[in-house]
């Protein structure tokens, strides 16, 4: 079943975030923002802010960001349409769905588990930039040198991938994304070679001299996957 898209624009409307968020998190006001210990990482003083001008999240800590139906999917782990049927009930929106026909439930499906994927490699990326020893010292040190401030690195979303080339898969593989959705979303390429499949992964951005690869996103949707064998 599909939601209409007025429906869709309806509940997007209706949503006050810090409503949304509040159910979860009590948030503390701080100048024109929210604050709040980040409900995705562990913390002790506040790094998850809520612009509630904007109707957005940013957590400086660990870099999860989004706006109310992000957040839901990010805390419920469930998926867009699931969202905002959390959100219309929230709301009292009712929804009158539309039947779908079996191919657009399966792109749209499909759609779902590529967006979800995809952001969980860009916070993969960047918590590797900043929690982890060669993320600080090959990555953080390399944008450094380059003048990028924290804000920046923030504003970008910018990662680091490890010097190891199986990591994401590993790391993906263990919160349940199958090796045929990373390949799809473009993070790992599969190469059937004599020795049977070998795995090899997406980089990103190429960093000139500082390898391994440093990734980079921009935008609402994650960055176009660029291959380069190692
Ligand atoms: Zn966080």
């Amino acid at each position: 079943m599909r939601i209409p898209e007025e429906t869709v624009e309806r509940i997007r409307q209706s949503v006050d975030i810090l409503e949304v968020i509040n159910d979860f998190v009590s948030l503390k006001k701080r100048g024109s923002n929210y604050i709040a210990c980040c409900p995705f990482h562990n913390e002790k003083t506040p790094s998850f802010n809520v612009n509630p001008t904007r109707q957005i999240y940013k957590c400086f800590g660990c870099g999860k960001a989004g706006d109310a139906v992000r957040f839901v999917m990010d805390i419920e782990n469930i998926g867009y349409g699931e969202s905002l049927r959390y959100l219309a009930k929230k709301y009292g929106i009712e929804i009158e769905e539309e039947e779908q026909t079996p191919e657009e439930f399966l792109r749209q499906n499909e759609r779902e588990s590529l967006l979800i994927v995809l952001n969980f490699a860009k916070t993969f990326f960047q918590e590797t930039l900043l929690n982890t020893d060669e993320g600080k010292s090959i990555g953080l040190s390399y944008f450094r040198e380059r003048g990028f401030t924290n804000p920046t690195i923030d504003a970008f979303e910018l990662g680091y991938t490890l010097d190891q080339w199986d990591a994401l898969l590993q790391e993906g593989q263990r919160r349940g994304y199958s090796r045929d959705l990373l390949e799809k979303a473009g993070l790992i390429l599969i190469k059937e070679g004599n020795a049977g499949a070998i795995v090899k992964y997406l980089t990103g951005f190429g960093a000139g001299s500082c390898s391994p690869f440093i990734t980079c996103r921009a935008g609402s949707l994650p960055w176009g996957p660029d291959f380069k064998n190692r």
